[in-house]
């Protein structure tokens, strides 16, 4: 059994555009967030951390993969959100002797999405013959510690992230955590589906991340390039509280996103601030 720490790498997916059927406001443009896929490696094998969206993404995900030479044994799904699924079919063709997990929470809400996709055609018609159809929904993992060449990766139900169910992978022998969207880094947060409450336990949800000490912090949706630090969990409570602080205000959405872009406009997909604004707003009304 090797003792040197497991490797942590990322690949990241840039911001592009997609067909957005939504009205959009004055200087908004429909674009989806970049995203992050994680290689946690030993000597010999590795796991990936996400499988993002579209075919092109699993695509790049197992060419950029498969030059670091390890044995792929599983892929792992931290929330069920299907940005960060959806390529799983696609990334099983390249390494069929994987196969892909998430926890039960995760798993379920995968299932549901995929419903909802049936009924809404919501992922389907923004990415028009880029998806799986139907997709490959992950396993569900029953286990809360992976073996990576013999080290421990560790499953925490962190619970409230960017949707409710989500789960961190945490890399002791590294101090590193990949946390899907519980952290994101210089990216707008989604809070399509997090009020004023559920982002109260998100930054729970983020101390929890904290309390394990970590030197490497590796958010779901970050800048390319940008670099995986703590910094991105004080950073990302800030934004919450700035959220709720600015909607606090009231107003329009207008007023909502130009108050936050006042205070974070360095970050990458500006859209969705625009969403999570028209849905506060539409919540207050
Ligand atoms: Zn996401």
């Amino acid at each position: 059994m090797s003792t040197s720490p497991l490797s942590i790498d990322v690949y990241v997916s840039p911001m592009r555009p997609y067909e957005c059927p939504d009205q959009l406001g004055e200087g908004e443009v429909a674009t989806w967030a970049p995203m992050s896929c994680t290689l946690i490696s030993g000597a010999t094998e590795g796991i990936l951390i996400d499988a993002m969206l579209t075919f092109g993404n699993a695509n790049e995900i197992a060419a950029w993969a498969k030059g670091f030479g390890k044995n792929i044994t599983g892929i792992y799904i931290t929330h069920g959100h299907s940005d960060h699924w959806l390529g799983l079919a696609r990334l099983l063709e390249h390494f069929p002797e994987a196969r892909g997990y998430a926890a039960p929470e995760v798993a379920g809400r995968a299932a549901w999405e995929v419903e909802f996709n049936k009924a809404t055609k919501y992922w389907t018609s923004r990415f028009p013959g880029e998806l799986p159809e139907p997709p490959v929904v992950p396993e569900v993992l029953e286990n809360d510690e992976i073996l990576v060449d013999g080290q421990v990766v560790k499953v925490i139900h962190v619970g409230q992230g960017d949707v409710e169910g989500s789960t961190i992978f945490h890399v002791p022998s590294s101090e590193a955590v990949i946390c899907g969207d519980v952290v994101y880094n210089n990216v707008h947060m989604m809070m399509y589906e997090a009020d004023e409450a559920k982002r109260e336990a998100w930054i729970a949800s983020i101390d929890a991340v904290a309390a394990l000490n970590p030197k490497i912090v590796v958010a779901g949706h970050k800048s390319v390039g940008a670099p995986d630090l703590p910094r991105n969990l004080s950073a990302s409570q800030q934004y919450l509280r700035d959220f709720t602080a600015v909607a606090n205000r009231g107003g329009t959405v207008d007023d909502l996103v130009h108050g936050m872009l006042d205070l974070h406009g360095e970050r990458d997909q500006p859209h969705t601030l625009w969403i999570s604004a028209r849905a506060e707003v539409a919540r207050r009304a």
